[in-house]
């Protein structure tokens, strides 16, 4: 982690050569545990990722910092299993404090349920199995009794840019990608509040409808403040995927974006990109806790309830866990409610710096100037066509990630391919910025040198 600032950000070895590194018979014999994690560090050595760098910008994938990789460290050298209290006491409190913390940061309701899963993808197949119990509930059927065959069918309205984990959970809850059916939108690609009222109402059986706080690309999050209440009176049960668009609203320089979210239903969210904390961590929040735990709880005659304690078991998709709230209590005392929303804002900011700087250099274009924390730029030849542009960028993007310097990730963004700013890590500081602005730079020089 010292290293980071002189290390390349990007992984120098190719696939065969780490096939190399590592291939060979399944050891017959063992060998000292030292001896091991020597030559697994020196092996990975080429093969790594900088993803805990400052001047990583692909994705959305975030740093850790220093309390919660320790605590995280912590857990596993404890071997506490989280699933029960009567397992692991300590890991059940403080997950329950952790639990309360986490509603009171987003200013969401504090008699909502919460479980802290492996990411964002089973946060949101915990809201949703919440969300199929109760609508299911209301038509008078228990899907955990009875199942989904001969059920009423659920119709679930989505963002169309919805992230392909939303899709993954409502087929791993049975309910079927065919049952996904897109919210109209305008031009701007914001959801037509107009035509959703009729949507609704024409659509007979149980709804759920899926809302975006910050896509990937732009950070778009739709009107909640307009669309929840609409959703609520047409007995919709509404699911934020707030993997990290939910830190929008613990700043209060950034929470208009994501005005009324509290009214939503359930939420889920990152630990492991925004709040800084190591893979795997992710948080889901259900208003409805009996929905909730009526999805989740397991009753069998060898576990034994300890009253009012918090058994993970009950809350969480997952049976035996890591003890994963224990990096997210660390994270949130390490840096309090002021330190995440100075992580926020500070984040947001360097992006604006480095989208707006690199937009200003010859030979590029700031496609989207960032509203949050993600920037879009394109990289341009004058006079060429749209096509050869979306490769001109790819181009200059691999060039830029081979530096080893910074490291991004492209998308296409209205037919258009970009390089997409992610800022996510505590890491980040000006300096890192002043390198990969740098770093671009030089790449668009030696390409406008090129004949
Ligand atoms: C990252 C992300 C997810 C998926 O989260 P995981 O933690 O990787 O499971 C879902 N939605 C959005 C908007 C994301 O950025």
């Amino acid at each position: 982690m010292n290293g980071l600032d002189d290390r390349p950000v990007n992984a120098k070895a190719d696939i065969d050569a780490l096939r190399r590194e590592f291939s060979g018979s399944l050891p017959t014999n063992g060998m000292p545990a030292e001896k091991v994690i020597e030559e697994l560090v020196a092996s990975t050595h080429d093969g790594l990722l900088g993803s805990a760098s400052g001047r990583f910008f692909a994705w959305v994938l975030g740093g850790s910092t220093e309390a919660a990789l320790a605590a995280d460290w912590l857990i596993s050298t404890w071997e506490q299993n989280g699933a029960l209290y009567n397992c692991s006491p300590a890991a059940s409190v403080i997950e329950e404090v952790a639990g309360d913390w986490i509603k009171q940061l987003f200013g969401l309701p504090s008699d909502a349920s919460f479980a802290f899963t492996t990411g964002c993808q089973l946060a949101h197949f915990t809201g949703l199995a919440a969300a199929r119990h109760r609508q299911l509930k209301n038509c008078g059927w228990d899907v955990e009794v009875d199942g989904l065959c001969g059920a009423p069918s659920i119709t679930v309205f989505v963002n169309p840019e919805k992230h392909g984990s939303v899709q993954r959970a409502i087929r791993y809850l049975g309910i079927g990608s065919k049952n996904i059916v897109d919210l109209p939108t305008d031009k701007g690609g914001t959801i037509a509040i107009n035509e959703i009222e009729d949507l609704l109402r024409e659509t007979s059986g149980p709804k759920i409808m899926v809302l975006n706080a910050a896509d990937l690309n732009i950070a778009a999050c739709d009107n909640f403040d307009e669309i929840i209440p609409i959703a609520h009176a047409h007995d919709v049960w509404v699911h934020i995927d707030g993997a990290f668009g939910l830190f929008a609203n613990i700043s209060p320089k950034y929470q208009h974006l994501v005005k009324g979210i509290e009214l939503a239903d359930s939420w889920a969210t990152d630990a492991h990109k925004w709040l800084n904390v190591p893979f795997d961590s992710g948080m889901a929040i259900i208003k409805d806790s009996v929905a909730h735990k009526a999805s989740m709880t397991v009753s069998a005659s060898y576990i034994e309830a300890d009253s009012d304690a918090r058994d993970q078991i009950d809350w969480n998709p997952e049976w035996s866990r890591r003890a994963r709230g224990v990096p997210i209590y660390a994270a949130l005392r390490e840096m309090g409610k002021n330190g995440v929303i100075d992580l926020v804002e500070r984040s947001c900011r360097y992006c604006e710096m480095i989208a707006t700087q690199i937009g200003a250099l010859d030979g590029a274009v700031l496609v989207h100037r960032p509203t949050l924390n993600q920037g879009l730029v394109r990289f341009e030849r004058a006079g060429a066509a749209d096509h050869e542009n979306d490769r001109f960028t790819k181009k200059v993007m691999d060039l830029v990630n081979r530096s080893g310097e910074a490291f991004f990730s492209d998308t296409v963004w209205q037919g258009r391919t970009t390089m997409r700013i992610s800022v996510v890590n505590w890491r980040t500081n000006e300096n890192d910025i002043e390198r990969t602005v740098a770093a671009v730079a030089k790449v668009l020089k030696e390409e406008r040198a090129r004949p």
